[in-house]
Order: structure tokens, then sequence, then C-alpha cells
């Protein structure tokens, strides 16, 4: 159902004048109304109007054009002000009237609201009646031209997307890969959609790769729901992205490797108190982060003397650069803190920084970011 101002129009009198009528018949009352009672041919015309038709002009799915070029040119205003005429004692009625037609009618008054509403009906129909030009309307993509225009979308941004989605069907649910593996030779198999037909498709924000059946699906089924939900995919992609793109930026020393290296190898350390409370932790991890803060706690506890001790060591060897290292951990926290992301997500992803820019294993990364919280670098002091 769409929006005309022939279907405005007839909404906003419909309270007041529809008296039991149907809506087809309403819409029949209203255009015999403002047409001349001497204009037979008109009048045989609307009469012959069908209630589908009818129907479509009251809520808006079609257009007047049509029946407003043929009686745009019979039109008599004084017949429709006596349509829209109210009892002269129905006070609020003629009141709550004026304020529906105040936007399309600003000097409207109980005076004059029946010339004001016959003189805005006039507009509509000669609006309608006017020759135009053809506007382009969004429409499920099923022409030739449009598969070309896909084709060429595809060309210029589908790597880009396929990239973006980490060579996965996003959709819900799916996650075939978007190439195929055939004897030993990559293809790659995959769609682009726009997501939102109303907005422009030459923009990569609004398109999206989909594996084949994804994408024929969502061509033929888009609907106000599935873009939006199709837009949160989107925008879900597009953040992940920028959070690897913002990890990439911060290269990490290769000394870092070797720290690394050493943490699965420390010896076990005797006479620890797991259940010491160590006050940076306390102080900087959120209370309702319970998981991230007992894991904390814990690597900070076992963990936290040896690994100072190693990096110190490394720096006086120069085997890393201490000072460097420490700002890179807070720089990259300070971006992360900025996404507006919480604890756990920021650990995690600084995890994975750590570990993709060393391709050290992910539990010894977990204990350097951990002495980093203890230390300061991560985390800020929760305020009070
Ligand atoms: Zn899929």
């Amino acid at each position: 159902m769409g929006d005309t101002e022939f279907s405005k129009f007839a909404d906003a009198l419909s309270m007041y004048f529809k008296d039991g009528l149907s809506p087809e018949e309403f819409t029949r009352a209203l255009l015999k109304s403002i047409c001349l009672s001497s204009a037979q041919g008109v009048d045989i015309l609307i009469n012959d109007l069908e209630p589908r038709t009818l129907k479509g002009y009251r809520y808006g799915d079609h257009d007047i054009t049509k029946i407003a070029e043929k009686i745009s040119g019979s039109l008599d205003l004084g017949r429709f002000s006596n349509f829209v005429h109210l009892d002269e004692d129905a006070e609020d009625s003629i009141n709550s009237l004026c304020n529906k037609f105040r936007t399309w009618c600003p000097d409207i008054s109980p005076d004059t609201y029946e010339t004001e509403i016959a003189e805005r009906f006039q507009k509509i129909i000669e609006n309608a009646a006017k020759p135009k030009r053809k506007k382009k309307l969004p429409v499920v993509d099923t022409t030739e031209s449009s598969e070309l225009k896909i084709s060429s979308l595809k060309n210029k941004y589908g790597v880009l997307l396929v990239a973006e989605e980490g060579s996965i069907c996003p959709n819900d649910e799916c996650s075939k890969l978007l190439f195929i593996n055939e004897n030993g030779h990559l293809g790659l198999n995959y769609d682009v959609a726009t997501i939102d037909p109303l907005l422009p498709d030459t923009d990569p924000n609004n398109l999206i790769a989909l594996c084949p059946e994804c994408c024929a699906r969502y061509k033929l089924s888009r609907n106000d729901a599935s873009i939006a939900h199709m837009k949160e995919i989107k925008r879900s992609l597009l953040e992940n992205n920028d959070d690897r793109e913002l990890l990439s930026e911060q290269k990490v020393q290769d000394g870092v490797r070797k720290v690394l290296e050493k943490i699965p190898k420390f010896p076990r350390p005797m006479n620890v108190d797991l259940n010491y409370d160590p006050v940076p932790v306390r102080e900087k991890i959120k209370p309702e982060n319970v998981s991230l803060y007992l894991k904390v706690q814990v690597q900070v506890n076992v963990y936290f003397p040896a690994v100072h001790e190693t990096l110190q060591e490394m720096g006086r060897e120069h085997i890393i650069r201490f000072k460097p290292f420490c700002d890179q951990v807070k720089l990259t926290y300070s971006n992360l803190s900025e996404q507006g992301y919480g604890q756990p997500k920021i650990y995690r992803l600084m995890t994975d920084w750590l570990a993709s820019s060393t391709n050290g294993d992910r539990d010894s990364c977990e204990i350097i970011i951990s002495y980093f919280i203890q230390k300061c670098e991560v985390f800020d002091v929760i305020t009070k």
C-alpha cells in the first residue's frame, strides 16, 4: 500500500463523510461529487469504474492519473463544497476537519473549509492529469538491462565484497563458501544483490555478495523486514572489517614473538595465591564482566612476575624495545575503546591482534594482554 495525494485526501475525509459506504463506493462518491452533474459522459465513466480500481485509488495502490485526465475538464467546485458541508452545530467536527487539512490548506477555517477542501481536490486532480515524464520506479530486477547492470556491479565491487565477507555467504545460517574448488581450480561462486532498492546501487555499502541461492531468494522476497535485516548483516560486516583494518595498522616488533614463545615454557610457579585480588584488575574490570575478571585475575596471579621479568630482560638484551611496545598496546586499546566496545570484546580483539601479528599462540597472547591490564596500559579505572 502506497500513499498518493488522493489516498491521503480520501483518508482525511473518510471519517466525516464515509457515512456507511464501502471504501470503493466512498471513492466513487468523492469523484462524482467533484464533477458537473450535467456532464453525463463523466458520470457514466465514474459509474463504470471497477471496485478493484476504486479500491486501488482509495489506498494509494495506483494513482488516479487515468480518471483525472478524463474528468479534469468537468469539475464543479460548488458541488463538492456542498458534499463536504457539515452541520453548523457540529463545531467540534468542523474544527478537527480543519486541523486535518491544515498541512495542505494553511488558511483553512470553519468559515472557508468547504471551498478550501474543494480547491484542494481540484489541485490533486489537475496534478494527476498533468502530463508528466515517466519516473523510473525501483522494481525487482528481472529485466535484461538490470542483469547487465548487476554483472557490471559484480565486476566492479565483487571481489571487494567477497573479501569483506571473508569469502563466506553472510546470510543467516548459510555460511556457504563463495567459491568452488573444481579439481584444484578455484572459481568464485556468488551473486551481488542490492540491499535496499530505494538507495543507490552504485554504493558498495548498499551491495552485498551472497551465494547464488541466497541471492535469488533475497531478490524475490525483498520486503521491509528482510531489507532491514540485510542492512543489519551488512553493518556488522563493515564493523568487523573496520576492526581488522584498525588492528592491522599496528605491526608488532619481531621480539614480542620471542616473549610469547617463552610463556608456555615458564616453570610452574610455586605458592601462588589464586585468590589474591590484584588492585588494578579489580579497579578496572567492570563488575558485570565476571568471567573476564576471573580469567585475568588468575593470569595475573600466576604469570605477572615472570612476564614482567622476561620483558625487562629482553629489553636489556635489545631483543625488544619495551617502551614502544607498551605504547603500542596502549594505542591499540584506545583505538578499540573509542569504538565503544565492551571490555570482553576489547580483550578478545586485542588477543586476536597480538596473535595474528606474531603468529603466536592465543593463550600466551591472552597472558600478555592480562599483563598489560595489570600494568595499566589496558582498560581505564572504573569511574564510580
Ligand atoms: Zn547463502
